[in-house]
This record gives structure tokens, C-alpha cells and sequence, in this order.
């Protein structure tokens, strides 16, 4: 608690983790996109998350400039709750994670699908690099770490242990394994050590000054949900990613480039992405697997599942 360096704010990609590695937040963005809600009511309807909790959240969005507060027309002191663009940029985040979830979750089949409304194709999007504009596979990128800035990403500020909070039965059930990798800091990090390339339990450890007890409880959880795989190499034990950890590529590129817009003023700190192919500096985009073209948020559409919007209990 009482950590000397508690006053440093969290490094940006920190603070990215801390405020949309929760499913809760996630739920709220989702159905802002999908189905335009913007009311407090709403939210609750669909997510049966207690007031108290969606207040939390709806007020930490507000704080980090994601949405905003707007008086609702002869609605007394009551409130709508609108995108900002900053908000609206986190669209690329959520189709990755909805793209991993349908591909590698088993409720993935209950998810609404993704149209390209230009040309009609449903499905999963591709990622492609908006500089040469390339498709990137998930092992056609590099992601570069700076050791100083994950050091300083991880033992800073205040650190929300989400795995603590009060369960939301509905909301539960739409992003649990997804959120074993990004869900909090420790967890995302070394998520996206093993997508740079990390393998040895002691690399990880120099590299995150993790105490080795936190370190295995993490690779543990990882290997649990099948996003690292456990294999003794040589003299070592060496924890690889999955085809399905592999899979979370795109939601990392999307976390920081969308981290790069919340804070344009911090970009010489944290991880960077590469595209090898063409030397360029990997700036993500979505790309319609049936007409090549990139996505842009106002030519996709969510169609709901057949039992509506929630999960039938
Ligand atoms: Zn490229
Ligand atoms: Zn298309």
C-alpha cells in the first residue's frame, strides 16, 4: 500500500489496461456501438450490473474523455451518456475482441456478427497495415518493449484488482477468458511480453521485476486458459504462446495505437509495434476479408444473435 512511488501516475498503456481491461467497461462500450444505448437505464437492463458499479464505470469513461455527460431533454437531472470521438476510437478494440472471442471462445458462436455493410460480408475482419497496406498475420509483426517503461508501467499508481470485483452474471459470461490476458497489469504485460517474443521464466521476471510468486501465478492462469502452453526446452521450462494467445495480436496493436491517441503527448514511452514487410511502424486497420477494403466504423454494423442482445440464462 504504502509503495514510495504510488504518486507517479500509471505510464499510458497502463492506464489503457486499468480502464478497459474490465468487462464491465467493455460491456458498456459494446452496447453503446451495437445498439446506441446511452442511457443509464438501458445499461443496466442489459448488463444487470448494480447501480453503484455502473455509476463507477460510467464516471471513470467521463474522467478519461470517453464519453460525456448530457443533459437529457426535460429528463430533470437525469443524463445521457454520448461517445466522444475519443470513445468512438475504441471501435477497433472492440471488434478485436469480439473477433477473438467468436474464432476462440466456446460462446463465441452466440455473438452477433460483424457485416460490412458496403459489400455484404459477414465475419471476422483481417488486420492489415495502414502503411503499405499489407495484411498482417499474427506473426508478421513485431512488438518492441522497453524494459524502463514497462518497469515504470507496472509500479505505479493505484492498481484496481478486477478479478476482486462483485460478479455481473451476464456481463460475466461475454468476456471471462479474454480477460485473463488483459484484465489487469500484470496479466497484460506479460501477455504482451510473450507476443515480443519472451519465453523464460526469468525473462519475464528481469524484465517486469515481478516477484516470482506473482510470475507463476500469471503464467499459471495463461497456461490455464490455454493462451501460453507450458514446454520444457532444453534446460528450461518455456512458456509459448498458443495459436489462440497468438490470436490476441490484434486487441494488444489496437490497445496502444488507440493508447497513442488518448495520450499523443506520451509517445516516446512504452511498447511499439513494427511491421517487418515494409520497415514501417505498425499502424493497425481492419480489413473486410470479403472486399479487401479497410473498415471504417460508420460501414460496419453489428447483427444481433437470435436471442437478442443478452445471452439467454
Ligand atoms: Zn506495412
Ligand atoms: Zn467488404
Amino acid at each position: 500500500m504504502a509503495e514510495s512511488v504510488a504518486a507517479t501516475p500509471p505510464s499510458p498503456v497502463a492506464q489503457t489496461i486499468d480502464l478497459l481491461g474490465d468487462r464491465l467497461t467493455l460491456a458498456i462500450l459494446r452496447e453503446a456501438f451495437v445498439d446506441h444505448v446511452r442511457r443509464f437505464s438501458q445499461w443496466i437492463d442489459r448488463t444487470g450490473a448494480p447501480p453503484a458499479m455502473l455509476t463507477a464505470r460510467l464516471n471513470a469513461l467521463v474522467e478519461a474523455g470517453l464519453m460525456e455527460r448530457r443533459p437529457q431533454p426535460h429528463g430533470g437531472d437525469r443524463h445521457d451518456y454520448l461517445m466522444t470521438e475519443l470513445g468512438v476510437a475504441t471501435w477497433e478494440i472492440l471488434v478485436s475482441l469480439w473477433a477473438w472471442q467468436r474464432e476462440w471462445s466456446p460462446e463465441g458462436v452466440l455473438q452477433p456478427e460483424l457485416v460490412h455493410t458496403d459489400c455484404g460480408h459477414r465475419g471476422p475482419p483481417a488486420l492489415m497495415c495502414r502503411h503499405c497496406g499489407r495484411t498482417v498475420g499474427t506473426r508478421d509483426a513485431q512488438l518492441e518493449l522497453d524494459p524502463e517503461s514497462l518497469v515504470l508501467a507496472t509500479r505505479s499508481g493505484r492498481r484496481r484488482s478486477t478479478r476482486n470485483a462483485p460478479s455481473v452474471s451476464r456481463v460475466d459470461l461475454q468476456f471471462t477468458e479474454v480477460m485473463e490476458a488483459i484484465g489487469d497489469r500484470w496479466s497484460a504485460f506479460v501477455t504482451g511480453l510473450a507476443l515480443s517474443g519472451v519465453r523464460r521464466f526469468g525473462e519475464f521476471q528481469s524484465i517486469l521485476k515481478i516477484s516470482p510468486t506473482t510470475l507463476t501465478e500469471r503464467l499459471g492462469r495463461l497456461s490455464e486458459v490455454q493462451i501460453l502452453a507450458r514446454s520444457e526446452h532444453g534446460g528450461g521450462r518455456e512458456y509459448l504462446l498458443t495459436p489462440r494467445g497468438r490470436g490476441l495480436f490484434p486487441i494488444f496493436a489496437f490497445l496502444l495505437s488507440w493508447t497513442q491517441v488518448a495520450h499523443p503527448d506520451a509517445l516516446p514511452l512504452g511498447p511499439k509495434l513494427h511491421h517487418p514487410d515494409c520497415g514501417s511502424r505498425l499502424l493497425p486497420a481492419l480489413r473486410c476479408r470479403g472486399c479487401d477494403a479497410r473498415l471504417e466504423r460508420t460501414s460496419v454494423r453489428f447483427e444481433p444473435f437470435p436471442f437478442g442482445n443478452r445471452l439467454p440464462l
